[in-house]
Formats: structure tokens, C-alpha cells, sequence
């Protein structure tokens, strides 16, 4: 089968689009036709190399996928060959104490698909059993594909870490990312009034078609966190939802109210920050940092998505052959969603990316020196 793989660590000329053998399926897993795989910063930071990541090569990325089943190994009653379905790319052991509270995102052997077995950036992937669920009706492959990483970690953030209530204020950074939008759009879902930031004007426009309710240009405002406290008569948000790190670690210390949450999960721009303990405990502040999500957060979302027949914004599907070009793009923050590659895709056929870009020296701009996740 076609697959985009890695040889060694390095940069995005390291991705090649090779024919490697089609999986095999072990015991109590699950073998998928992919019809869309998903983009993510993790897919960068897994090519780049991770310290103790050893990778089998030629290494197949890539976390997130849509499409049908071919085989299942074992009898299950939630998954049968012809199903239409995504995966969840969270991988745990189902032994320790965290997944035997339900909290597989803790687990002591925690992994993802993409970086801990073959990827999804392929004609064929396996997954366990129990990663896989049945697609939302409503959603295209491609859309669905666009939903696993993104939508589950925005999920967790906002609804069990932040515990979100309606009515209350949300600031999300860097609107265009995959987590960011998805957090706007949950958070909509959830009755909440949200700020976005952003330095391109147009990716603020286009937040505003997505329910944002205020839209900053940090270019235009060296000090953000005052501008965010007067779009809130002075009081400050409830919530920061950050997946920027470094660069927006102080703004949101003086976005949040008092008692406000902070809640992390990645750090493009830097993975180093400073705080003023006087100015956490002062005012009440609770920081978290947060993960993917469990196996009943991931149905949760699901059932969210589909009972609002809501749709994960898809920025741009490319052919798998592509995924190099697909991945550039990601990486130097053109695109507004989820970027999609589509296996056996034909170029002409697929809409090609927007330019929604800002000069990338504006943007957020990524140091290297962060961690996994966000954006994406
Ligand atoms: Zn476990």
C-alpha cells in the first residue's frame, strides 16, 4: 500500500510517499480503509524526533483518520467490517489505575497513534478495537477525520479540566489552529461568550463566521492583556484556552478575573515561562495543563458533534501524496482548520487551500523549542 513515511528524523523534505506492506491485524484490533487523515503539530514534533521516541523506519505519520472498516480481529458489537468509523488515537493499556477509572488519557503507558504504532497518513491502518467509533452521519470522511485530536483535547479542556458554564467568557489565542477553532466552536455549543486572537485580519474575520464574539489583532494591540480586560468592562475572562505557550503565558495572567482557570495544551512558541506566585495566589488563578482525552470524553464529543450537527472547520484535502506540501503549509500557520490528505485522491478534485494567512513573521511564530500538540 501508499503511505507517508519517515526514514530518520528531520525536516519536512524528510516525509516520502512509499509504498510499504499492508498491515497486519493482531488480536483484538482492527483494520481500517483510510479515506481521510487529519494533520497535526504532533506530526511534527513525532518527524522532528522526540528524546526516548524510537521509531521503527520507515515510519508511518500521522494521528487521525476516517474511513471503513475491511477486518476485525475478535467479536465486538460496536465495530463490524463495511462500518463507517474514526479513531480515537489515544492508546492506553486498559490495566492501571487510571484506565480502570476511565481516565485513559493518564494512563502510566499512555501513546498515540502516529508516534507510539504506524500511522494514519496511509492507504490501511490498524487500531485497536476499542479506538475505533462510528462516524457521525452528518460529517464527510474529511470532516470526520478533522475531529479526533483537535476536537477531543478542545473537549477535555473546556467541559473537564475548565468545566465551562454557560454564560461565561472564554479567551482563545491564535484562532486558525485546529484546537483553537474547535475550542471556539465548543465553546459556542456551550453557551459561551468568546474572545479570539489572532495578527491576520482575515482569520479574525472568519472566526466572526464562526461565532466569535470579539476579535483581537495582537499585532494591533502590544498590550493585550489590558484590550482583553476592557472588552470585559475591566473584570477579565473566566477561562484562557491556550495552545500557544510562552508567548501568551503572561497575557493570561492579566486576561483572566479573579479566580479565572488557565488551561494548557501545547506550546508552539516555547515551552519556558515565568509566573508571580503573589499574582497566582492573589487572585485566585487555577493553571492547568491538559492531554487528548478519555475514551467517554472522546463519545461525549462525539455525541455533542452530532447532536448539533456541528461541523469541524476542514481548511484545506490534499492528496496523500501531497502530504509533504500539506504538512509546509501547517507548518508555517497558513491554514485556518484542519488540514486533510485523502488517500488515492485526486488532486484536482479536492478544494485546494485558502490563503488565510497573516506574513508568517507576524504569527505566533514557533520557536522549535516547544512541546506536542497544539494548533494543528
Ligand atoms: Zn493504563
Amino acid at each position: 500500500m501508499q503511505a507517508a513515511v519517515i526514514f530518520e528524523n528531520g525536516d519536512v523534505d524528510c516525509i516520502t510517499y512509499e509504498d510499504v506492506p499492508e498491515p497486519a491485524v493482531s488480536e483484538g484490533e482492527v483494520l481500517i480503509e483510510v479515506r481521510a487523515a487529519a494533520l497535526n503539530h504532533l506530526d511534527i514534533w513525532v518527524r522532528k524526533g522526540r528524546p526516548g521516541l524510537e521509531l521503527p523506519v520507515p515510519h508511518i505519520l500521522g494521528s487521525d483518520a476516517a474511513g471503513v472498516v475491511l477486518e476485525v480481529s475478535g467479536s465486538w458489537d460496536h465495530v463490524r467490517p463495511g462500518d463507517e468509523v474514526l479513531i480515537n488515537p489515544g492508546l492506553s493499556c486498559g490495566q492501571c489505575e487510571f484506565c480502570r477509572r476511565g481516565e485513559q488519557s493518564e494512563c502510566l503507558a499512555f501513546g498515540i497513534v502516529g508516534m507510539n504504532r504506524p500511522g494514519t497518513f496511509a492507504e490501511q491502518v490498524t487500531v485497536p478495537a476499542a479506538n475505533v467509533f462510528p462516524k457521525p452521519a452528518h460529517l464527510t470522511q474529511e470532516e470526520a477525520a478533522a475531529l479526533p485530536l483537535a476536537y477531543l483535547t478542545a473537549w477535555r479542556m473546556l467541559m473537564t479540566r475548565a468545566r465551562l458554564q454557560p454564560g461565561e467568557t472564554v479567551l482563545i489565542h491564535g484562532i486558525g489552529g485546529g484546537v483553537a477553532l474547535a475550542g471556539l466552536q465548543l465553546a459556542r455549543l456551550a453557551g459561551a461568550r468568546v474572545l479570539v486572537t489572532s495578527s491576520s485580519n482575515e482569520k479574525l474575520m472568519r472566526a466572526r463566521e464562526f461565532g466569535a464574539d470579539e476579535c483581537i489583532n495582537y499585532a494591533d494591540n502590544p498590550c493585550l492583556g489590558d484590550a482583553i480586560r476592557d472588552l470585559t468592562s475591566g473584570r477579565g475572562v473566566d477561562i484562557a484556552f491556550d495552545t500557544v505557550g510562552a508567548a501568551t503565558w503572561p497575557v493570561n495572567f492579566r486576561a483572566v478575573r479573579r479566580g479565572g482557570r488557565i488551561v494548557h495544551c501545547g506550546v508552539t512558541t516555547g515551552a519556558e515561562a515565568t509566573v508571580n506566585i503573589s499574582h497566582l495566589y492573589w487572585n485566585h488563578v487555577v493553571v492547568m495543563g491538559s492531554t487528548m482525552g478519555s475514551d467517554e470524553e472522546f463519545r461525549q464529543m462525539l455525541a455533542a458533534v452530532s447532536a448539533a450537527r456541528m461541523r469541524p472547520v476542514v481548511d484545506s484535502a490534499h492528496p496523500l501524496n501531497r502530504a509533504r506540501e500539506a504538512t509546509q503549509r501547517m507548518e508555517v500557520g497558513e491554514q485556518f482548520g484542519k488540514i486533510v490528505l485523502v488517500p488515492g485522491g485526486k488532486a484536482d478534485e479536492l478544494p485546494r487551500g485558502r490563503a488565510a494567512s497573516a506574513p508568517r513573521s507576524q504569527e505566533f511564530a514557533q520557536t522549535g523549542g516547544g512541546d506536542l500538540f497544539a494548533g494543528g
